[in-house]
């Protein structure tokens, strides 16, 4: 059964109206047919506003070193039974040239928190990256100076990824000790002034969190009005304080994606790699419901393995010109195509 009331808030998302905070807890509760009307809402502004095409972003994760101790994460600072790797400078180059060759438009380098590579060393490789290839840049490093923000922009990096995690400031504070929210939405609103394009996002189903807090967390990244906003399901990693927490559900997962793009309808939204790592289908499901980018892993395969954010993660076993035409098929079995070129955000280009 279809409540009215419901049919009615659904239509007045997809006409771009501004939800409060009730309005957007209704939304991330559905089940059943309402959840398919809100889902096939999700996917007509999808395609009215993004278009058919899914961007790929290859994702370099350079280094697995980190200076934080984040309580949800596989590789925080005192799990002891990860082995550390960074990727040199020329390592990562060639990853980059070697996403370039697969057809890929732009690069995700990221890394643990901290001077995996020295701030100056990490300009270098962007500005080698964007020297030889058409490629947009996008930096994924966590909460920074000002200035390397800005070092780093000079020298061609074009988009910033740094989740807010979770809008809860107490949950914020617990999972990620000795920081705050406040903090992180500083950083954000730096990359913003320096003229990066903007990526925030969050984990769902983080012990502690509510519908209340999802709400809060799309109605921030409304607020920071970002070009890109990553929504992936938390799923518990060993040897971690969380570990015995239950994982997000694919449903609450699917259903923050979709109210995202309803929210913002502009933003790239990623299938992300956690969905798909506790569903076969997670991305597929993504697509279907507002999402329009995929990050296939380009880190050469020796390092794959040590950069373990959670368990299962799915194509630890693939070299990136494994993973390239198998995400391809899954973009076309969806009935969408590979987009070319850098795809930046619809605001950039307009
Ligand atoms: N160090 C950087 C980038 C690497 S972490 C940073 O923290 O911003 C990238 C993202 O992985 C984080 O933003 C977080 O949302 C996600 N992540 C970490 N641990 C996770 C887990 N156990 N389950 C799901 N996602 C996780
Ligand atoms: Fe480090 Fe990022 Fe993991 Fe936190 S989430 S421990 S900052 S890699």
């Amino acid at each position: 059964m279809i409540r009215q009331e419901v049919l009615a808030l659904i239509a007045r998302a997809e006409a771009g109206a501004d939800l409060s905070r009730d309005e957007l807890t209704c939304l991330l509760s559905l089940g059943g047919e309402e959840q398919k009307a809100l889902f096939a809402a999700a996917d007509r502004v999808r395609a009215r506003v993004m278009g058919d095409g899914v961007h790929l972003r290859g994702l370099i994760e350079f280094s697995n070193i980190c200076r934080m101790d984040c309580c949800y994460c596989g590789i925080r600072r005192s799990n002891r039974h990860v082995r550390r790797y960074r990727m040199t400078p020329e390592e990562i180059v060639a990853a980059a040239q070697g996403a370039w060759r697969l057809g890929y438009g732009s690069v995700v380098l990221q890394s643990g928190e901290g001077d995996a590579l020295d701030p100056e060393e990490l300009a270098g490789v962007v500005r080698q990256i964007k020297a030889t290839t058409p490629l947009a840049v996008t930096l994924s490093v966590g909460e920074r100076t000002r200035e390397e923000y800005a070092r780093w922009r000079e020298a061609g990096a074009d988009r910033f990824l740094l989740r807010h995690e979770t809008a809860d400031p107490e949950l914020f504070a617990r999972l990620r000790p000795g920081r705050r929210l406040e903090q992180r939405i500083q950083c954000l609103l730096w990359l913003r002034e320096l003229g990066y394009q903007v990526g925030s996002g969050f984990m769902v189903g983080l012990p502690g969190q509510t519908v209340g807090t999802l709400a809060d967390d799309i109605l921030l990244l409304k607020r920071l009005n970002v070009e890109m906003a990553g929504i992936g399901p938390f799923i518990p990693a060993p040897h971690t304080p969380l570990a015995d927490a239950a994982p997000g559900t694919v449903e609450q997962t699917l259903n923050a994606v979709a109210c995202v793009r309803l929210t913002i309808q502009d933003a790239h939204v990623p299938a992300t790699t956690a969905l798909g790592s506790i569903h076969p289908r997670g991305r597929q499901l993504a697509l279907a419901c507002g999402a329009n980018v995929i990050m296939p892993n380009v880190t050469p395969g020796k390092y794959r393995e040590h950069y373990q954010l959670y368990p299962n993660k799915i194509c630890l076993r693939e070299e990136p010109e494994q993973c390239a035409p198998c995400v391809a098929a899954l973009i076309v079995g969806e009935g969408r195509f590979v987009a070319t070129g850098p795809g930046h955000s619809p605001r950039w280009t307009a």
